[in-house]
């Protein structure tokens, strides 16, 4: 391809919209076209590199046994109310576009496939003979992101492989789960990004293994806690940790404390002489469950921890046996909307009584409470009375008479000691998540009916897995991880073209032709090559090279009289003037190393 025919206008200045090097440099180098909010075109450049993952990706699912499918986009509101998802994917934060056709028929636009995929397995296998099978689609993904941000990162409209397995037993969905890990490692290192696998949050179904593969950058969204001997690596969300032991009370009896306008932990500890190991924060928080009701919750934990979010909404959704849709604090003004009188916030304790919620027009009027472990383990602490301005000193939880659901809630964070050893700290890292895998049970073949007849006969539901990777955004993250101040550094594996070759000087007759003619070379050796042939001056030439990121560039110059170019690496800028033979020697010698 020749650069004057590739439609490239490349951008000097940083993007305003862009926050991160590999959302700039894609905006800046014409990869990518900002059509709307968390919406992109993919240019010819991009789309390159978009098919060089594809066939990665195909290449080593397709050695894992897996079958390339394409399913609808379009799918039908009443197979996810059959699984129970309709309303937590389209009512308040959830993420799927939906629409009404010229019927009235409600559709959603597919943000993932479990459900489309269940349909098709439960009405074609019959029978445990025709298990497992693995089936996947690499297709645009549609989400309507709370936050799109980082261009391809979080967009609205994305590209995935999205697969999914069925099997007759669970030891049979651990095998392909875990030959799923080793083709996403391959794809992963074949793509050239350096990505590590983390335990992941499975979600409220429980006790299926799930992992995340996650391409380190500072810029990445998730936290990933890794033990020093690298044998436990979790994302924050999932991460469990030994606390550090709290520090015990002086002696003393159970007694009520003024502490006037002492709200905070921190408030309290430097009016009270406290550790804030010793204190017990109360949260009152609401939770929306997926039947519509809005649940009240009381959360224990030690003063010094933070709640875990995501481990909160996995306990209360196992506790009640619902998909909860979002658990936010509660405000004085939703107290106020309740008819409910003030509250005392920041003196409530673990005991504030389900009397406070009587009076609530639309909540549940009995607390639900639970408590951290480190919250639980206190044997004599410090913790809010109920009455503004007073806190209880002294106390422990017989005399509290609060009953609570001990479970864990806390965050793990570095500088934790492991729970596989407790002399391994953990470290923290920053992670862009690139793939996703995950044993999902039987969640969706026994929502959706879909079974087979087993060995003996029997109707069963199938065991399902589901592998993803985000196609789209593992190609910017490639470029988050491999950039310089002057551009791109593409891994060659999914670099657009393998070589640029630069025509310093297109008016001069020596090194157009030169460059003209090493072009036809390595075009009919079968190298990925890039010719620029613009009449621009050579500086703007190096300069989109570099932007644009081709591993190698062959620069035909003032040199080419003498029969002479120069070879540069792009990636180490290693730059060296050799006889032209040799320097075509060496490249194809690389590119071809580099192709197995
Ligand atoms: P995240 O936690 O980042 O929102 P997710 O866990 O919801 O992602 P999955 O449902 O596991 O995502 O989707 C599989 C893969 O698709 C992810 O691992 C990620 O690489 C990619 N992906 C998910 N959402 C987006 C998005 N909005 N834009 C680009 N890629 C995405
Ligand atoms: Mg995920």
């Amino acid at each position: 391809m020749r650069v004057s025919r590739l439609m490239l206008v490349t951008q000097r200045a940083v993007p305003a919209e862009a926050e991160i090097a590999s959302h700039q440099l894609l905006l800046r180098g014409g990869y990518i076209k900002r059509i709307s909010g968390g919406i992109y075109a993919y240019m010819p450049l991009m789309w390159l590199v978009l098919n060089k993952i594809t066939r990665i990706v195909q290449n080593e699912i397709n050695k894992a046994g897996g079958l390339q499918t394409l399913l609808p986009q379009l799918q039908p509101a009443e197979l996810w109310k059959k699984s129970g998802r309709w309303s937590a994917y389209t009512a308040g934060e959830g993420i799927m576009f939906n629409l009404k056709d010229r019927q009235g028929r409600l559709l959603g636009l597919g943000p993932t496939h479990e459900e489309i995929i269940t349909k098709i397995v439960g009405e074609t296998i019959f029978s445990y003979k025709q298990l497992p099978i693995n089936l996947y689609q690499i297709q645009t993904k549609f989400r309507d992101e709370i936050r799109p941000r980082f261009g391809l990162m979080r967009s609205r409209e994305f590209i995935m492989k999205d697969g999914y397995s069925f099997h007759s037993n669970e030891e049979c969905l651990k095998s392909t789960y875990q030959n799923m890990n080793e083709a996403y490692k391959q794809i992963f290192a074949r793509s050239g990004v350096q990505a590590v696998a983390v335990d992941a949050d499975s979600g409220a179904i429980g006790g299926a293994a799930s992992q995340e593969f996650m391409v380190t950058a500072e810029s990445g969204e998730d936290l990933i806690l890794t033990s020093t001997d690298n044998k436990y690596s979790a994302n924050q969300e999932k991460a469990i940790s030994n606390a550090t032991d709290p520090l015990p009370l002086d002696a003393g009896e159970p007694r009520i404390i003024d502490t006037p306008n002492q709200k905070s932990i921190e408030e309290l500890c430097s009016e009270q002489l406290l550790e804030s190991s010793q204190i017990i924060k109360v949260l009152a928080l609401i939770a929306l469950i997926d039947n519509g009701q809005k649940q009240p919750l009381l959360i224990s934990i030690r003063g010094d921890q933070e709640l875990n979010e995501v481990k909160l909404i996995n306990a209360l959704s196992n506790h009640i046996g619902r998909g909860v849709i979002s658990v936010n604090q509660i405000t004085e003004d939703q107290l106020q909307s309740e008819g409910l009188k003030v509250w005392p916030f920041g003196s409530i304790g673990p005991d504030f009584e389900d009397s406070h919620l009587m009076a609530a027009k639309h909540w549940n009027k009995k607390f639900i409470r639970f408590c951290d472990f480190t919250a639980a383990e206190l044997k004599c602490f410090i913790c809010g009375s109920n009455q503004l301005d007073k806190h209880k000193s002294h106390v422990n939880w017989t005399l509290l008479k609060g009953l609570q659901i001990t479970v864990d809630l806390r965050k793990a964070k570095a500088g934790d000691s492991c729970v596989h050893d407790p002399n391994q700290i953990l470290k923290e890292k920053r992670g862009i998540e690139v793939g996703h895998i995950f044993q999902l049970g039987r969640k969706y073949s026994q929502a959706l009916e879909a079974s087979f007849t087993n060995e003996n006969g029997i109707q069963e539901a199938f065991w399902m897995g589901c592998y993803g990777i985000g196609i789209s955004r593992l190609a910017q993250a490639a470029v988050e991880q491999n950039h310089d101040e002057a551009g791109i550094c593409w891994p060659i594996s999914i670099a657009p073209f393998e070589v640029i070759v630069v025509i310093a000087n297109t008016k001069d007759i020596d090194q157009k032709s030169l460059g003209e003619k090493l072009y036809k070379e390595l075009q009919a050796k079968n190298i990925e090559v890039l010719l620029d042939d613009r009449p621009e001056r050579a500086g703007v030439k190096f300069k989109d090279a570099d932007l644009i990121g081709i591993p190698w560039r062959l620069v035909v110059g003032r040199d080419a009289t003498a029969g002479k170019v120069e070879l540069v690496k792009r990636a180490t800028r290693e730059t060296k003037l050799l006889e032209i033979k040799e320097a075509m020697q060496e490249l194809l010698q690389e590119i071809f190393a580099s192709r197995t």
